[in-house]
């Protein structure tokens, strides 16, 4: 099967019941946002511009626990921020186990074998040493860390962790091979500890995913390369959604200085292009997302958005209309559902209903969709999609390697000269990159952020600015990468 027999059913249950009560709308997935702060300061992150305010902020955990209940999502997509600097991640994730819901915690991979390193000396015996050497060996664990797990004091061994199962999955953000990944996320490294994080969790057990977005510079060949080394890693299944820019301000730049849009947007017609090939990377990876919603992105067919089926809650309570938009607020689901005019959003036969949504295609917005539908049809594709046989893993071999790692493991630490060649080309313009005008190493400590009007979390937000970084790497007239 593609997906574990109980997660399908329990989703197929969850459907069911609402449709046979004739409940309009309910949620699907609860986009959970215990705090916003991150470790790492990816080029255009939506999410530390818009909440820049609340950085320090977090939700309690009863409040977070709560709001699961309140939504009575089967699913919680834990996110952030970066989930893992949560203190009370391991109790959050206990807590929606208890209450039964699948989990995803969408990290960007640096704090994972720290997490999982903690939840082997919590549980260590000899029964574990086969696996504490087989890390060893693949150097996932140094010696050192070893005999710490071994020799783990009381409060380690007492202490809440993070354990593998079925029920819950590590959701690591990947946006392209080694070079891309590194200068996206603005740090040397990143790629190597998330594959090494994978890696990691595969011998200990763990279900490991990923989650990648499309930006309008995205070479799509690297997607596929970076998806045949995933699967060669064996991770369990990907999410992969278009990236998109709304933001009024820039909107009105375009208006104004009459440039084509497509120079700045991903526009419908060019995330059709980039995923022409989705139903082909479905049948050979485990692709996460309905037959629909790939069908969709492929323009194949359209989907009304539903984006009330993937409410996101965080410090500020009830986000509304979606992830990536907010027109305001709410304190109680029931509220939000209530009180939002959802037919003010979404495109309808090609018409807009809502300007800032006529280039969105995401995830969030239009998974639901396919899985909602009651067409016959769709409900037959789901559930041979659903049931059918899951992909094999892609071969591992020297040459995928060798492609997965081409930045900073072979030697080009190119973060520095990416960053003054970006800068340089920019001339006397206050550069894309450099956020307050203060280059690409903002601390997070700052709260000058500006407001990009709203955007995702790890793999959304101001798309333009990822994908003049990715014209850089993909020309690579300015970033030279240095000798082999
Ligand atoms: S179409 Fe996109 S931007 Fe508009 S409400 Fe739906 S998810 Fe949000
Ligand atoms: S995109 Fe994700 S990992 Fe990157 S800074 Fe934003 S929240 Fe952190």
């Amino acid at each position: 099967m593609r997906f574990p027999l109980a997660l399908t059913v329990k989703i197929a249950r969850h459907i069911v019941k609402h449709k046979l009560k004739g409940t309009p709308r309910f949620a699907m997935v609860l986009q959970l946002e215990p705090l916003h702060t991150c470790n790492l300061t990816c080029t255009g992150c939506g999410r530390i511009r818009e909440y820049s305010t609340s950085l320090k902020d977090m939700v309690p955990l009863e409040q977070c626990l709560a709001a699961a209940t309140e939504c009575d999502a089967p699913m919680v997509s834990i996110c952030g921020g970066e989930p893992l600097i949560y203190p009370k991640i391991e109790e959050l994730v206990a807590g929606l186990r208890a209450q039964g819901r699948i989990i995803y915690i969408c990290t960007n991979g640096v704090f994972m074998r720290k997490k999982m390193r903690e939840y082997m000396a919590a549980n260590w015996s000899p029964a574990v040493e086969r696996q504490l050497a087989s890390l060893v060996a693949e150097g996932l664990v140094t010696e050192k860390e070893a005999e710490q797990i071994r020799n783990a004091d009381a409060a380690a061994r007492a202490k809440v962790t993070i354990p593998p199962s079925k029920w819950h999955y590590w959701n690591v953000h990947v946006d392209g091979l080694e070079y891309t990944h590194d200068l996206i996320v603005e740090r040397e490294g990143v790629f190597k500890e998330c594959v090494a994080a994978i890696k990691m969790a595969k011998i200990l057990g763990y279900q490991c995913a990923t989650n990648t977005t499309v930006y309008r510079e995205t070479d799509p060949k690297e997607i596929e390369d970076m998806f045949k080394f995933l699967s060669s890693l064996d991770v369990d299944g990907h999410t992969i959604s278009p990236g998109y820019d709304y933001d009024a301000a820039k909107k009105d730049m375009v208006k104004r200085l009459g440039r084509d849009p497509k120079e700045f947007f991903l526009t419908r017609d060019m995330t059709r292009t980039k995923f022409a090939d989705i139903e082909k990377w479905a049948k050979a990876f485990t692709i996460f997302g309905t037959p629909a919603y790939q069908e969709f992105l492929a323009g194949k067919r359209e989907l009304t958005c539903t984006a009330w089926a993937i409410p996101t809650y965080n410090v500020r309570g009830w986000k509304a209309p979606c992830y990536l938009m907010t027109d305001g607020h709410y304190p109680r689901y029931e509220e939000m559902l209530g009180k939002v005019n959802w037919e003010k959003y979404g495109v309808v036969d090609g018409v807009a209903r809502d300007p800032r949504c006529e280039n969105c295609m995401v995830h969030c917005g239009y998974d639901p969709s396919g899985a909602l539908s009651t067409k016959p049809r769709d409900t037959w594709q789901n559930f041979k999609f659903n049931f059918g046989a899951k992909p094999a893993p892609y071969a591992h071999t020297p040459e995928l390697e060798q492609r997965a790692y081409n930045g900073f493991t072979i030697g080009k630490g190119h973060l520095a000269e990416a960053k003054a060649a970006v800068n340089r080309e920019m001339g006397g313009a206050k550069s894309a990159f450099a956020r307050g005008g203060n280059g690409l190493a903002d601390d997070h400590s700052g709260h000058e952020h500006e407001s990009a009007g709203g955007g995702g979390g790890c793999g959304s937000g101001d798309s333009t600015q990822r994908d003049a970084l990715l014209t850089k790497i993909r020309d690579g007239k300015a970033l030279e990468a240095k000798p082999e």
